[in-house]
């Protein structure tokens, strides 16, 4: 069965195991892939900077009730955060996005907002 390379589809000749034409393909196509990784992490890094300056932007006494609409309507993204904690005390579930943190509150619709010591 032939075998073409990963990169430019040139037909490959030599070991069976070969995936590349040449050391150039090779590294052409593992930059490509590290590029799409960086591009993935670039995406999330700016989800969770935007987040963030929202949390920043509303929690101004460092312990903030704001309705869970306002966050939504400033394009807040509750699927990225960088840690869930729980406090033992209270059995609240925080996300917590570096250094600020958010938990639904017990008033319907509304969000506690505090500053986070991690
Ligand atoms: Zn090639």
């Amino acid at each position: 069965m032939d075998r073409y390379c990963k990169l430019c589809e040139k037909k490959l000749v030599g070991r069976v195991d070969k995936l590349f034409c040449s050391a150039y393909c090779r590294i052409q196509y593992h930059n490509e892939e590290l590029k799409q990784k960086r591009e993935v992490i670039k995406k999330i890094n700016a989800i969770l900077l935007k987040n963030w300056n929202i949390l920043t932007e509303l929690n101004i006494s460092g312990k903030t009730l704001v309705p869970e609409l306002t966050l939504l309507n400033k394009g807040f993204n509750f699927n990225y955060y960088t840690k869930i904690y729980t406090a033992k005390s209270s059995n609240k579930t925080y996300h917590v996005c570096y250094d600020q943190a958010y938990c639904k509150d017990s008033e319907q619709g509304m969000f506690m907002l505090k500053d986070w010591k991690p």
